[in-house]
């Protein structure tokens, strides 16, 4: 099979019509669904992933990029959480070495004993990684943190705490763990929306139907398992297995503002860990600009677009000032995104959405659907073995063992050249180049304010299963994360790129315009005030 073919949409779907009795049926392609896949594939097992929209178009798209072990959840002695996740936060390093890098970060003290305090705290967060530690901590003066971090207030500022965490692209990641369970034999499937689960006689579940959402064409399913993986929308699923299913999650919104690169000049991040309410709060560099956030507000609504509430968006802005020389207003706001934690649903309303565990959970129901949920992305690995042992032990799959502990990710490879911004592409990044060799007028940038170029949105279209503006804009490249405007800009000449790739009318073309401008207003507050 040629490499266009291995990730080409009709190929992949024809495999529902030849393949029946699947061993493993994932519902969900964020970052829990896909390393389920990958699991599973990589132990052998018959694997289909079916997505409703796109890889990570859920929550998956939208945290702060951070591998972590989670410094709140030291601080709230939830010593094997964290243990676990540094040590997941070290295979990912090196298994996505192109995507996922060591990140340090400043904690700013502004007093002797938070100096004091952090410095003992992080020096255990070092030692619970063990060897797969990304560098020591150290207390460092106050004439250093303002030489690392300028823009930082000097006021009664007494000197920092210096950390090492890991920082990554969430939905960069999620396409290239869909091209390696490809790679690896899966059969995985966005814009394909499971709407029922079926049963045998004695009513355990057998299989799913499923429609794919760019024909009307609904399928019927077989498979010896499975696992509901769809985030905020998990009781959805578990409704349609059991229409009278508690509700399990609630979901809590993290909203995050980006920023130009000049509100945050060096290579450090900043961790604020209590805001005058309670929370962290961080300041990070990403792809030359700097993502702030997050909140935490719980709701009573799931969405696949939530919108950021006006007092989230003061607060962010309000905190930041609190700590930054450079003043930041609404004007500097170059996106907005805001995602939902699926939050195990709190038992009365008085319990605060950040007290609420991370952990994940497996829940298996009556007819042997098997739900994972929570966590995180840092930990999306160890929650796919848990959740593919637990299929093994309900006895509906032979016994294999778990392979991915070291499995290198499409693309991976160690990278020293962050500056370029095709190093998201890692062993890729060749075969880029020579699309562009091959014709140069694919090296044209598509908007000043962004490095994307042309080639990007072919690649896409050929070799990471994107279908639409969206899925190349938001999650391809991350324009509409990183500048709205320019990716607003961006849209007709995308449209017109992927109308050629796909073969698709003029028609097709300006609803692709109008639909990925409606959304990206939304991630605009220029377009939204
Ligand atoms: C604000 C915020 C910040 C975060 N920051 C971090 C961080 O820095 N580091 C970290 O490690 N973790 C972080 N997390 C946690 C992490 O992002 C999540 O744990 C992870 O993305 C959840 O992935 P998921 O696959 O479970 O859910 P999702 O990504 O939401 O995926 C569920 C998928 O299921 C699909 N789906 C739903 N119904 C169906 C259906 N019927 N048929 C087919 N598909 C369906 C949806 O379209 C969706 O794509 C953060 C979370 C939030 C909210």
């Amino acid at each position: 099979m040629s490499k266009v073919e291995t990730y080409n949409r009709a190929s992949l779907t024809k495999a529902l019509e030849t393949d029946s009795n699947w061993d493993v049926v994932i519902i969900g392609g964020g970052a829990t669904g896909l390393g389920v896949a990958l699991d599973s594939v990589t132990r052998g097992y018959k694997t289909l992933l079916l997505e409703m929209e796109d890889f990570a178009k859920g929550t998956s798209s939208r945290s702060t990029k951070l591998v972590h072990g989670g410094v709140r959840y030291l601080a709230q002695g939830n010593v094997d959480l964290v243990r676990e996740a540094l040590y997941e936060r070290g295979l990912l390093l090196k298994n996505a070495a192109h995507l996922a890098k060591d990140q340090t970060f400043i904690i700013p003290n502004y007093s002797w004993w938070d100096g004091f305090f952090y410095t003992v705290g992080l020096k255990v967060y070092d030692f619970l990684a063990g060897k797969l530690s990304l560098g020591k901590s150290v207390h460092i003066g106050k004439k250093e943190t303002l030489n690392r971090i300028s823009t930082v207030k000097p006021g009664k500022l007494k000197g920092g705490v210096v950390y090492h965490d890991g920082q990554f692209d969430d939905s960069r990641l999620a396409v290239n763990v869909a091209q390696t369970c490809i790679e690896q034999g899966a059969t995985v499937l966005n814009h394909f929306k499971v709407v029922n689960v079926t049963k045998d006689g004695s009513g355990n579940v057998n299989g799913v139907v499923a429609k794919d959402n760019e024909t009307g064409k609904e399928y019927a399913i077989n498979a010896k398992a499975i696992v509901n993986a769809t985030g905020i929308f998990t009781d959805d699923i578990l409704k349609m297995d059991n229409p009278t299913a508690k509700n399990l999650v609630r979901p809590s919104q993290g909203v995050h503002l980006v920023l130009d690169k000049s509100f945050l000049p060096g290579n450090d991040a900043i961790m604020i860990p209590k805001t005058d309410d309670g929370r962290v709060l961080f300041l990070v560099p990403w792809h030359d600009k700097v993502v702030v956030g997050t909140t935490d507000t719980l709701l009573d609504e799931h969405s696949l677009e939530p919108t950021a509430l006006e007092e989230e968006i003061e607060f962010i802005l309000r905190t930041a000032n609190h700590y930054l020389t450079k003043d930041v207003s609404r004007n500097d706001v170059l996106s907005i995104f805001a995602g939902l934690r699926p939050l195990a649903a709190p038992k009365d309303d008085s319990e605060k959405t950040k007290e609420i565990s991370r952990s994940h959970k497996i829940i298996v129901s009556d007819s042997k659907l098997v739900t994972i949920t929570g966590g995180k992305w840092t930990t999306f690995r160890r929650m796919a073995q848990d959740t593919v042992d637990k299929v093994i032990e309900l006895n509906l799959l032979p016994k294999k063992a778990c392979k991915t502990a070291d499995l290198p990710i499409h693309g991976s490879t160690q990278t020293s050249d962050w500056s370029n911004h095709l190093y998201i592409y890692g062993t890729d990044q060749a075969e880029i180049k020579k699309l562009i060799d091959s014709n140069p007028e694919l090296g044209t940038q598509l908007h000043p304010q962004l490095p994307y170029l042309k080639a990007e949105v072919v690649w896409a279209v050929r070799y990471e299963l994107a279908r639409t503006v969206e899925d190349v804009l938001a999650r391809r490249v991350r324009a509409l994360f990183l500048n709205a405007d320019a990716a607003i800009e961006m849209t007709p000449e995308v449209a017109e790129i992927l109308k050629t790739e796909l073969g698709q009318t003029e028609e097709w073309k300006q609803q692709q315009i109008t639909d990925f401008i409606k959304i990206a207003k939304n991630y605009s507050l220029k377009h939204a005030s």
